[in-house]
């Protein structure tokens, strides 16, 4: 893939993706390669859109950028090629809270911290067995 194109641009992903290339061949079975390659394409341009911007805009280097991939990959627990956090609940109202928000969208709790996927990654899943029932 060459996303540099001639505007100076070139982030090497090669090394870090071909490690998920397995994991990802299984799971595109179900979904037409059209739909997927349509999206991959729109997701590239616009990432490369907001590093450009960044770079220009900003000091952080490439060397910056693939250290925080591996560092979100990471944040879910492993490192997988995915930012696939695991659901927690609640310590105020007792319901499901995702990482993909950054507050319960029940009651408006918000972490201490303020940093609410941490919170989410560091909180044991719930023990009782109602929740596994819940999806
Ligand atoms: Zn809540």
């Amino acid at each position: 893939m060459n996303v540099g194109g001639g505007n100076g641009i070139s982030i090497d992903f090669s090394d870090y993706w071909a490690r998920r290339e397995e994991d990802r061949a299984a799971q595109v079975k179900t979904v037409s390669m059209r739909e997927l390659q349509n999206q991959f394409d729109r997701l590239t341009l616009v990432t490369m859109a907001m590093w450009s911007l960044l770079k220009e805009k900003t000091e952080l280097t490439e060397e910056d950028l693939l250290k925080r991939v591996e560092e979100i990959d990471l944040s879910d627990g492993k490192i997988d090629g995915k930012f696939n956090p695991q659901t927690s609940t609640c310590p105020q109202c007792g319901r499901t809270l995702s990482a993909r928000h950054n507050r319960c969208l029940y009651c408006g709790y918000v972490p201490p911290t303020g940093d609410f996927a941490a919170f989410i990654m560091t909180t044991p899943p719930p023990m009782d067995d109602q929740d596994k029932t819940s999806i």
